[in-house]
């Protein structure tokens, strides 16, 4: 048995329908908050204020400004909002965009953080935070925006359309797929990764055929939340960076490209890791993991292809050296070619070729 490091995050989870509104206000006072500022974004403001109704005098603000990758000056407005009104914790109430607020909050402020999440990206289950200036996004770890305490509402998910629920869902998986193979696995993480890939890949199909199931958006956000812990207990390889590129320099959107990549960066590095394939295989009920989900994709409605997502072939080559530029751990060694591969098979939107 190859030997592990395995470190539990102190946090508490509740999923329930209706947790939104009946678990976070249990959550504030377990953890002794009275003045919290709710945040979201625009979109999301309706259900934040429904929350924020929920707290009642806990509630000190509303503040919905949230935006894709965490702007730097949105976080800052973010942070005056919470010392404007005082604030002792945050509820970040939305997709990964609203946690990344949250989580900015918490680097900057200290303060506690409560996750309230509405889409499947998993942010709210790690210690990373984002941050963009000047057009380039940063990232760091730190403990302190780990949120305290997480409540999954799969009534908050009724209205995530399902292209955007697909794509989510994708992206869940993705961070389950590299968990399984990265160089810090452990076995209690994989368990949780295999066992959300199988939960997520599960409820897609189920949801997307009818999206008011509630028991299918139960069990996208049980898959959504292994995998989003796998993600926060582990080290990313290729795929992770080729999306962080694709989203950073080419402004490429989170989820789709995702749901793009993935099949074929899984294509490269399985050769590299028979293992973690073999996991990803028995979660999904197949004998080619990559193709599974390009198969899955298409017969959801998702994006195939780069291309679709408004990449122009010209930048394939800009992509693949930024990518490259830096070594990082992926089961396979990353080499400008190889990457160049994966990147046109990804742009045209072909069959993945399992390929050593
Ligand atoms: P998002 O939060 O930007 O949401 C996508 C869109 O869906 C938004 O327009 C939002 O308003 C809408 N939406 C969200 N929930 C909805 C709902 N229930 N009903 C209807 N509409 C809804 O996107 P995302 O994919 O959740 O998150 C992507 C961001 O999160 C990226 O910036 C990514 O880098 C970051 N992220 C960070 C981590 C981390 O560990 N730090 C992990 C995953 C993702």
């Amino acid at each position: 048995m190859r030997g592990f490091a395995y470190e539990a995050q102190p946090m508490r989870v509740v999923l329930r329908p209706g947790a939104s509104v009946t678990a976070t206000p249990e959550e504030a006072e377990r953890l002794g908050l009275r003045r919290l500022l709710v945040i979201s974004g625009p979109r999301g403001a309706r259900t934040a204020r429904a929350v924020a109704d929920a707290l009642g005098e806990a509630c000190a603000g509303l503040h919905t400004e949230a935006r894709m990758h965490v702007p730097a000056e949105v976080a800052e407005r973010a942070v005056e909002a919470a010392h404007a009104v005082g604030a002792d914790g945050c509820v970040a109430v939305g997709g990964g965009s609203a946690i990344g607020l949250g989580k900015m909050i918490a680097l900057r402020t200290r303060l506690p953080l409560i996750a309230v999440p509405s889409t499947y990206s998993g942010s709210e289950m790690t210690p990373v935070w984002g941050l963009t200036e000047q057009g380039a996004k940063r990232t760091g770890r730190d403990p302190v925006v780990l949120p305290r305490s997480v409540v999954y509402d799969p009534e908050l998910t009724l209205s995530l359309p399902v292209p955007l629920s697909v794509t989510s869902g994708v992206n869940a998986v993705a961070h389950a797929a590299e968990a399984l193979y990265a160089p810090d696995a452990s076995p209690l993480v994989s368990l949780m990764a295999e066992e959300g890939a199988r939960a997520m890949t599960g409820a897609l199909p189920d949801l997307a055929a009818a999206p008011g199931d509630l028991d299918a958006r139960g069990r996208a956000l049980y898959g959504a939340w292994l995998c989003g812990a796998a993600l926060g207990a582990t080290t990313m390889g290729l795929h992770h960076k080729l999306c962080h590129v694709l989203g950073g320099t080419f402004g490429l959107p989170h989820a789709e490209t995702h749901t793009v990549v993935l099949p074929h960066a899984l294509a490269h590095n399985a050769p590299a890791a028979p293992e973690a394939m073999a996991a990803l295989c028995r979660a999904l009920g197949t004998d080619d993991a990559p193709h599974a989900l390009w198969d899955l994709a298409g017969r959801l409605g998702a994006p195939r292809s780069l291309a679709e997502l408004g990449l122009k072939e010209a930048d394939l080559t800009v992509a693949a050296r930024e990518a490259t530029a830096r070594a990082y751990a992926n089961p396979r060694p990353v080499t400008t070619a190889g990457v160049l591969d994966v990147l046109k098979a990804a742009y045209e939107g072909d069959e993945p070729r399992t390929h050593s």
